[in-house]
């Protein structure tokens, strides 16, 4: 690529033990955090876990009430937003509706008083680079959502952030365009080499374009890692039910490689798990199967009392013999090879394979 062998464009961000509260309320909690030169790093959590307000401190819009923002090992913390190496692109675009395409991407350059051959080349080249540079006579109204959000893009990255924070920025486009635009996202980012610290809610969204995901709650992040830590390996429950895991069973006692749970139903669990006598094993619903086959390992006997139809599966809420709720979510191709009626108060095999079972070891919460 054209970065080859230059030094990274990318700033690396620190953030050392950084609180906020808004009067009593502690928004942001003692939160560490390394974010590495040129990565995509998402923030993701619920409406008020602290995402927007991590991401205004970054970019000084809002201060720290302790702790330390680094870019590049120098000290943010005192530092206007204006001389912080950083940029954001917010949901609302915040696009100059009377200016062209051209003039709302050139704005900040225009500002620094660069040379004008400067600016033109420097502008084309960002719209050239979002897709734009024919739209580049436009004016914002005339444009889709989805190219609003590129004019939003190419105007922040224009002026060569080291970093650039994006709080929700595809929350105002409908489904289809939001894929679309992850996709091209990270292939922007990619390309440029720039660090992209990202807020979402979405855990798809977080899951498709990040190098690594900080999950937080309640102004503390719960978890980094990988897209394939955070949903494979969740380090406890919040973080596990946030990307779709459900069925959280109680155990009652262990044996070697194994936990029963209070109906006295064995599971086997994966090697090397370790089991926690009064902690919880759970199952993402899709992992669970229909026990059709000769299956004997960890295959438990439930009870139908539900099927919803969603789209690409069928969601079957199913009762254990001692009360607690199953949710699988099963193929229509397996569902149809299902040898008999399915009625409520069918009984059912199900085969929970231990290498689909996740243990945590903390109590049930209600
Ligand atoms: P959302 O996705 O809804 O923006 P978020 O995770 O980004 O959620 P923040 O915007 O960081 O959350 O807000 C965290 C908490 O701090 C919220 O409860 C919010 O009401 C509160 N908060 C944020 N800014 C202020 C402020 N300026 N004054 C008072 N409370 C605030």
């Amino acid at each position: 690529s054209k970065n080859e062998g230059a030094a990274p464009r990318g700033g690396a961000v620190r953030l050392d033990r950084v609180s906020k509260s808004f009067e009593s309320f502690v928004a942001v909690s003692d939160v560490s955090l390394d974010i590495r030169a040129g990565e995509f790093l998402t923030l993701l959590g619920s409406s008020g876990c602290g995402k927007t307000t991590t991401l205004r401190m970054i970019s000084g819009f809002e201060a720290v009430d302790s702790g330390t923002i680094t870019v590049d090992g120098a000290r943010m913390n005192e530092r206007p937003p204006y001389r912080r190496p950083v940029n954001t692109v917010f949901q609302s675009y915040a696009l100059f509706p009377h200016m062209t395409v051209e003039a709302n991407v050139a704005y900040g350059l225009t500002l620094k008083k660069l040379p004008k051959a400067e600016i033109v080349q420097r502008t084309s080249e960002m719209l050239e680079r979002v897709g734009l540079l024919d739209k580049a006579a436009a004016r914002p109204d005339n444009l889709s959502g989805g190219q609003r959000q590129r004019v939003a893009l190419a105007r922040a990255l224009v002026n060569e952030p080291r970093v650039l924070l994006l709080d929700e920025p595809l929350g105002a486009l409908d489904a289809k365009l939001r894929r679309e635009m992850q996709l091209e996202l990270k292939r922007i980012q990619t390309g440029l080499g720039i660090t992209f610290v990202y807020v979402t809610h979405d855990q798809e969204e977080a899951l498709v374009m990040s190098d690594r995901i900080a999950v937080m709650n309640a102004g503390k992040i719960r978890q980094i890692g990988t897209p394939a830590d955070i949903f494979e390996r969740p380090c406890e429950r919040f973080v596990a039910e946030f990307v779709g895991t459900e069925n959280f069973l109680p155990i009652a006692d262990t044996v070697p490689g194994g936990v029963v749970l209070s109906d006295g139903t064995r599971l086997r669990l994966p090697e090397g798990a370790t089991p926690a006598d009064a902690g919880l094993v759970a199952i993402r619903p899709e992992k669970i199967r229909l026990a059709t086959n000769g299956a004997e390992t960890n295959v438990v006997e439930a009870r139908l009392s539900e099927i919803a139809y969603v789209g690409t599966a069928n969601r079957l809420i199913l009762r254990l013999p001692g009360g607690d709720t199953l949710t699988a979510e099963v193929s229509p191709e397996a569902l149809a090879a299902w040898p008999g009626p399915l009625d409520e108060g069918t009984q059912m095999r199900l085969e929970l394979a231990p290498d689909a079972l996740l243990v945590f070891p903390e109590t049930p919460a209600r």
